[in-house]
């Protein structure tokens, strides 16, 4: 027979933390002729290749005798060992230094790591276990250290040091482990046990953290019907200015600035925390939607290439929705402070004129290379299946209830999606969305998938927020720092439109930098370019904070120099004011007397609590 007879393979790490290496002995208890092994390209969930094996920086293989093995390398992620049977012992080292949710890191501080970036696994062979053993490290820094995970233990010390087991490679690079002298609090949520632990530096107070999520979470909860998990776990890397987060089966890892988490004494949900809890929400929301409820193609993923599919904008977009809406349903936030989240949204995504050339469905296809590898002019260039996926997401869900006459919304949809796909490991294909709208509401709403997800059409936005009562307008941007804004009624007439750079400038001691140059602006207009330092603008000295000021400050249709160095050579350059043609969304919920029944109903209906529902039906 080809294949080897079923291995049980064994990786015990040692670590160094002065050179931030992961030391691998992995024991297998047999091996095949020539066998090879490899390790991912990129991990589930974020979609770029990263090569994971670029840092692994010696590799040996030994027989039971302890007989040292040749290794071919085959290319940059796949080894062949010269090996005939018995059983086979790979050494390897790994520089663990990427603080982020994707790969690994180690210091003084803590360890965290994902399997991706440190378990080889032989190819053609079938495994029956993968065992991972963690002595406690020696260091006195990491003396209080203990470990988090939810990798199935198998016999650990109270602090979490042993072996843990688990029967698919999948399950063991879906299973990120942490260890650090780490804060955390515990609850409990449908009567599952969660836990979330913070490492880093940071003074939050993590009991109220802990009693804020769970009724964010009990909405996912009830929309899906059923929580698919016996425990789950929020990783959170607490940093001086970080963000981001990495869906898993059953636990996140998260990375968070240090200000997201709520001082003591203070109830206010800030704009800050609002952000924490929404990252929270995102990636417990993918538990279903990404983690279980998934593509085709991304069920069983060729981690070593790239898999291409447009179903991105649905995963992530309906996603993004969800994440901000939980938190207006769970009354853990007021209308207005949801609109303003929504108001950014709906600048970023009309600021960018990409929109015009590229669909979200486009998008999704394109993100290894695209979304993922963004340069100064992606604005002009792509649409981000996030951003503008959350506003089709809700478009959606706008549609379905005004052509159910409100006896579907986009609740229906995602909970046959867990039913009829997730819940049964059935793969989605490319129109299963598109198929389960049309079977709630008829062919009608196969059109809005051709103009808004396979298409470039402009979004209807006023008219969707009117459906639940919310009015909106656009205006030109008015300064700094003006990326939309939500009021809890009608805000003052817009300022007339000015002049504005139309870039996004960083901050330089001689002057500003841009960085971004939106479509036919200012500074576009001009003839400047990414990476150029602009100086004066109408002979006036320029800095981060005057800019702005200076530039809003000129009269319209006037030829004014701009001074800037790029490379080191002075650029002297004239340009014609013009009123910018950046926008920004303000939103504002419609007042009471101005809405019909219809309207006040469906707007009480969309965000009304799914969980007290649920609670209020199992009480009666
Ligand atoms: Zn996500």
């Amino acid at each position: 027979m080809d294949y080897c007879e079923l291995v049980n393979i064994l990786y015990r790490l040692g670590f160094h933390l002065a050179s931030k290496t992961i030391q691998v002995r992995m024991e297998l208890s047999a091996c095949r002729p020539a066998m090879r092994l490899t390790l991912p390209a990129w991990i589930p969930g974020s979609y770029m290749i990263r090569d994971f094996a670029r840092n692994i920086t010696s590799l040996k293989a030994y027989d039971a005798a302890d007989k040292q093995l040749s290794v071919t390398k085959l290319d940059k992620q796949n080894w062949q060992v010269d090996c005939t049977e018995g059983e086979l012992v790979i050494e390897y080292s790994i520089y663990a230094n990427d603080l982020s949710v994707r790969s690994a890191f180690i210091d003084s501080s803590l360890l965290f790591f994902n399997g991706t970036s440190l378990f080889l696994r032989p190819i053609e062979c079938d495994v029956e276990s993968y065992r991972v053993h963690i002595s406690r490290l020696q260091e006195s820094c990491c003396t209080n250290w203990k470990i988090a995970t939810t990798l199935p233990k198998i016999a650990t010390d109270s602090d979490g040091y042993g072996e843990y087991q688990v029967n698919s490679y999948e399950q063991l690079i879906d299973t990120p482990l942490i260890a650090a002298d780490y804060d955390s609090c515990e609850l409990t949520v449908a009567g599952v046990p969660h836990r979330m632990v913070f490492c880093g530096y940071h003074t939050g107070d993590l009991e109220r953290v802990g009693r804020d999520i769970t009724p964010i979470l009990e909405e996912h909860i009830a929309l899906f019907g059923e929580l698919p998990v016996q425990q789950y776990l929020f990783m959170t890397m607490v940093t001086g200015n970080g963000y981001g987060g990495l869906e898993h089966a059953d636990s996140t890892a998260l990375i968070c600035s240090r200000k997201e988490l709520p001082a003591y004494g203070n109830e206010s949900v800030s704009e800050d925390y609002q952000r924490y809890l929404g990252l929270c929400s995102h990636e417990y929301f993918h538990l279903w939607n990404v983690k279980r409820i998934k593509p085709s193609i991304m069920q069983e993923p060729d981690l070593g290439n790239e898999v291409y599919t447009p179903q991105l904008w649905s995963y992530e977009g309906i996603t993004s929705y969800y994440d901000e809406l939980a938190l207006l349903r769970s009354g853990s936030i007021e209308i207005v402070a949801y609109l303003k989240q929504i108001a950014k949204v709906v600048t970023r995504v009309t600021r960018g004129t990409g929109r015009e050339l590229q669909s979200i469905a486009e998008s999704s296809f394109d993100a290894w290379t695209k979304f993922y590898k963004q340069d100064e002019n992606a604005p002009n260039a792509i649409v981000s299946y996030y951003t503008k996926g959350s506003l089709v997401a809700f478009g959606l869900d706008m549609e379905l209830r005004q052509q159910s006459e409100d006896s579907f919304s986009l609740d229906d949809v995602m909970r046959r999606l867990w039913q009829e796909y997730g819940s049964k490991g059935r793969g989605t294909d490319d129109d299963s969305i598109e198929e389960i709208c049309i079977s709630l509401v008829g062919d009608g709403i196969a059109s809005f998938f051709d103009l808004y997800v396979r298409g470039t059409a402009e979004l209807p936005l006023e008219r969707w927020f009117a459906a639940v009562g919310i009015s909106s307008r656009i205006r030109p941007k008015s300064g700094d720092g003006d990326d939309g804004s939500a009021s809890a009624s009608q805000p003052d007439e817009a300022a007339v439109a000015k002049v504005s750079l139309d870039a996004v400038v960083a901050e330089h001691p001689a002057g500003v930098l841009l960085s971004v140059l939106y479509q036919d602006g200012l500074a576009q207009r001009a003839g400047l370019a990414a990476r150029d330092l602009l100086v004066a603008v109408d002979g006036y000295q320029v800095n981060k904070k005057n800019v702005d000021a200076i530039v809003s400050a000129l009269p319209l249709q006037q030829t004014v120099k701009l001074h800037a160095f790029r490379d080191g050579v002075m650029l002297e350059l004239d340009v014609v004011t013009e009123e910018t043609q950046l926008s920004t969304c303000d939103l504002w919920p419609t007042a009471e007397e101005q809405l019909s029944d219809e309207i006040r109903q469906r707007r009480q209906q969309w965000q009304a609590s799914l969980a007290a529902n649920m609670a209020g039906s199992l009480n009666d």
